[in-house]
């Protein structure tokens, strides 16, 4: 048999490679972030369009290449950041590997200009697919200028798997913190389709973080410093009372790298045990020095596993030295373990103060004096047996007279699969009284056993269907503040409230956004002003942090965000007729059983119920 075995061609070996290095628009963001550091930049300007599909450019002020040098960085394992294997192991830039320009240029067109300080002209190179198109003495600034446009050009199936462009902005936005929090002595900028989300000048550690993540971030911040042998560690944690439910922001940093290690961020939640409510985890922002012999980076592609001598002692040197900041800067006594289990109310509402919700009600009407009526469940049940990817599904859940219908207004809630007979004998029981326990459930006696309602959840359901109703049917109602109401956001939060600034005015927001606020004169009449900046706040990480190509609206998002910040919490008491309303709309709702997660809204405690209990 003949031979068989042949070299694959540069440009085909190339793109295999690439695979590895560029997965998404926000490695290639990565790589030529780090190129502009190597280069010791003082400016970096990063440009996007459509979240790096069409284009994304990185302009540095770096010491830029010869002409020589400008042809070369494209090639595989091209680099002036080693020189042998030794170096491997005194490695102080972010580069060495010698192949992200070669991987780049073979799946998209790339336009380089770049020149030395002391040369008259530049040079500029055009490449696509790995072939260079062109080579030009140019007139250019000092440093480097690299587009990259139309990643993927020759990949569809690569490009076809790329995902929305919010999740791709996500991750550009994600590695561009990563890369500028750590080099706080580099001045940064982010342009997306024209809009600058950032723009951060070169300032300390702390400053950067401030700049990055907005002021109010400033007072959440631990110092935590320690220098040993072995190890150097700077930087902060976050105060624990401020701990997010998600994964916070969690960075680490081994001598200017970012790098995930669940073994050290393990060390971090260990030293902050105790001081973290449940399901809670800590930020921190901590900076590792390291001799870089006693480290190996060359275990990932992208570098952000990293693999340390001696990982026990970092952990230990870790945990203690978070521990210390937290006991010196006296956060361990703030927390109050005797606060009332009960009252599951979150951090961000406790200083806000209690506001019961406003109901405007009925006096004279009682839902329970009705007869029951037959069910209403039709519309739960066509809710349930449609497609949710039906494109205007929402509607089902809203109903199109704003009115509740009369049958809708006799009051009657049953499940939506058991059978009615359960509720003949679930009748309300009109001479009983209803009432709230604990704050937090409001009972109502029937004539075969108890209704027990959880009131948040009630609420929760009601403010989404009513939401959902003013974002897709008809607008809201504002009321107008007394005095405008002035919040400040970063420009990046500015930039993701832009996108939903539409559906926040159908839903009874009047505001105007400036560039680094938003000034409110009018706000839905369903919630209350010392409300508004957490709802807000919320509704940005939700937007931000939204299931990645999930088939639910933009509407549907931010109904449900609403709902869940401005909904009354546990241990809020309510009057007789705020009860009487609320158990009133939850059963007017298209699907009152439920929350918006799928939380029971309400339960049943029936003659039978009661009885079991008591018989032990
Ligand atoms: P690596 O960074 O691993 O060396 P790259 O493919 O990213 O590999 O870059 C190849 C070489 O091109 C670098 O070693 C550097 O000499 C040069 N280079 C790349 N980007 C820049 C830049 N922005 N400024 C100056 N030189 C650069
Ligand atoms: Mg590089």
């Amino acid at each position: 048999m003949a031979d068989i075995i042949a070299l694959l061609p540069d440009h085909v070996a190339n793109q295999i490679a690439a695979g590895e290095v560029v997965q998404r628009p926000a490695s290639v963001v990565k790589e030529l972030l780090e190129n502009a550091i190597d280069a010791k930049a003082s400016s970096i300007r990063l440009v996007i369009k459509e979240a790096g599909k069409t284009l994304i450019q990185v302009i540095d002020d770096g010491i830029g290449m010869s002409v020589t040098d400008a042809r070369l960085s494209f090639e595989r394992h091209a680099t002036s950041k080693i020189k042998s294997a030794d170096d491997l192991f005194q490695i102080a830039s972010k580069g060495f590997r010698g192949e992200a320009l070669a991987s780049i240029s073979a799946v998209a067109h790339v336009e380089l200009k770049t020149k030395l300080a002391d040369d008259e002209v530049g040079t500029a190179i055009k490449i696509a697919g790995s072939e260079v198109k062109s080579q030009d003495a140019v007139a250019t600034p000092k440093g480097t200028s690299v587009a990259v446009k139309n990643l993927f050009f020759n990949v569809p199936a690569r490009r076809n798997f790329l995902k929305s462009n919010s999740v791709e902005l996500r991750h550009i936005i994600d590695e561009f913190h990563r890369v500028a929090l750590v080099h706080h002595d580099t001045a940064f900028s982010l342009y997306h389709n024209e809009n600058e989300l950032f723009n951060l000048p070169i300032s300390n550690f702390r400053q950067r973080i401030v700049a990055i993540f907005g002021s109010k971030t400033n007072e959440k911040l631990v110092p935590v410093t320690e220098e040993t042998e072995v190890l150097k560690i700077d930087g902060f944690v976050v105060k624990p009372e401020f701990a997010k439910k998600t994964k916070g922001d969690q960075y680490f940093f081994v001598n200017d790298r970012f790098i995930k290690s669940g073994y050290l961020n393990h060390a971090i939640q260990n030293a902050f045990e105790g001081l973290l409510r449940p399901k809670t985890q800590a930020s921190y922002f901590l900076k590792l020095t390291v001799d870089p012999a006693t480290i190996d980076i060359n275990i990932h592609p992208t570098k952000t596993e990293i693999k340390f001598e001696d990982e026990h002692t970092m952990y230990a040197l870790l945990r203690s030295a978070v521990k210390h900041s937290l006991g010196q800067f006296n956060i361990a006594p703030i927390i109050d373990f005797e606060q009332n289990p009960n009252l599951n109310t979150p951090y961000e509402y406790q200083d806000k103060g209690i506001t019961a919700p406003k109901i405007d009600v009925n006096q004279h009407f009682n839902p329970f004096e009705e007869e029951v009526v037959s069910s209403r469940s039709t519309a739960t049940r066509t809710y349930q047996n449609n497609n949710k990817e039906t494109a205007n599904w929402e509607s089902l859940y809203v109903d199109l007279n704003p009115e509740p219908s009369e049958a809708q207004s006799q009051v009657y809630f049953e499940s939506a699969v058991e059978s009615t007979e359960l509720f003949e004998t679930n009748e309300i029981d009109h001479t009983a009284k209803r009432f709230q326990v604990l704050n937090k459930f409001i009972v109502q006696p029937m004539k075969n056993g108890l209704l027990v309602i959880d009131q948040s959840r009630a609420h929760q359901r009601i403010l989404y269907e009513s939401f959902l109703s003013d974002l897709t049917i008809e607008k809201g109602h504002s009321q107008q503040l007394l005095f405008p109401l002035e919040l400040n956001f970063t420009m990046l939060e500015m930039a993701v409230l832009n996108e939903v600034s539409d559906l926040l005015k159908q839903s009874g927001f009047d505001f105007d956004l400036k560039k680094e606020h938003i000034v409110f004169t009018g706000i839905p009449a369903s919630i209350e002003e010392s409300q508004v900046s957490v709802i807000i706040e919320s509704l940005m990480y939700d937007i931000q942090h939204q299931i990645p190509d999930s088939h639910f609206s933009q509407s549907d998002l931010v109904a449900k965000s609403l709902a869940k910040s401005a909904a009354i919490r546990s241990g809020v008491s309510l009057t007789a007729d705020e009860q009487t309303h609320l158990v009133n709309k939850l059963f007017a709702c298209k699907a009152p059983e439920t929350t918006i997660t799928g939380l029971k809204t309400f339960t049943i405690l029936d003659k039978n119920d009661l009885e079991q209990r008591l018989s032990i």
